[in-house]
């Protein structure tokens, strides 16, 4: 296996009027590709923090991100958006679902942003079936039609999931998917993250308190003291 996502020696702090707030103390992380890492830290450890510098949703004031052995975060403007379209895939705790949006529009969005309006309505049909495929494959193919306020917290969940696959993303960012589910929703949201893993061969981290993402994970890390502690899924 070779590295695909790399965090060298990455600080930030926030401030509290004077007072420098520093939350990563220079964090150093590898994930390969195909594996899925579990970033565990207690709430306030600076998890959200760091997913959003890996995913170039937020800069560091320190410290490199890899892609590829490439370094991503100095990267300009348009590039950066560009990984954030195309490289990454996000997929948050309260869902982000646009709500007056069908579970298939809110898959079919990130298609029309890649492809801007004409494109995507010259290709639409196409893109449709693409989205269609997603939500079926996500268990939803009875609720493509449904909006958000008619899911359940797991369902909304896997359309989030469909949405963030429909970029064909190469790593996929989840800030704890299951915080905001029920156990048996949870579990069913991370074998379905697991599964998706081994069969796409995609990059996760997955951010999390809960330590039944352990259980699911090739690998676990803490984030404790802004730094990165290796820890085996075993001992979780
Ligand atoms: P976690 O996801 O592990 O709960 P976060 O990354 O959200 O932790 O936050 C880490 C720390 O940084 C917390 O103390 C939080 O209050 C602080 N923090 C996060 N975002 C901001 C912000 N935009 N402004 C100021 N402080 C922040
Ligand atoms: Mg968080």
């Amino acid at each position: 296996m070779s590295e695909h996502l790399a965090a060298r020696a990455v600080s930030k702090s926030y401030w509290k009027g004077k007072n420098e707030v520093p939350v990563l103390r220079g964090v150093d992380l590898e994930v390969e590709h195909g594996e899925l890492v579990a970033i565990a830290g207690a709430s306030g450890s600076g998890k959200s923090t760091l997913l959003h510098i890996l995913g170039l949703l937020d800069g560091a004031d320190g410290g490199q991100v890899f892609l590829d052995g490439n370094r991503i975060d100095d990267a300009t403007e348009r590039a950066r958006d560009r990984h954030r379209n195309r490289s990454f895939g996000f997929i948050f705790q309260f869902y982000h679902l646009l709500p007056e949006l069908t579970a298939l529009e809110n898959v079919l969005m990130p298609l029309l942003i890649r492809h801007g309006a004409w494109s995507y309505l010259s290709r639409r049909r196409a893109l449709e079936r693409q989205a269609a495929e997603l939500l079926e494959r996500v268990g939803l193919s009875r609720r493509m039609t449904h909006r958000p306020s008619e899911l359940s917290g797991g369902e909304m969940q896997r359309a989030a999931i469909a949405r963030a696959l429909a970029g064909q993303p190469e790593v996929l960012l989840a800030d704890e998917p299951t915080g905001n589910l029920d156990a048996k929703s949870g579990d069913g949201v991370l074998a379905l993250l697991r599964d998706l893993n081994r069969e796409r061969g995609l990059t996760m981290i997955l951010v999390t308190h809960d330590m039944r993402i352990a259980q699911q994970s090739d690998r676990v890390v803490n984030l404790s003291e802004g730094r990165i502690e290796e820890w085996s899924a075993a001992m979780a």
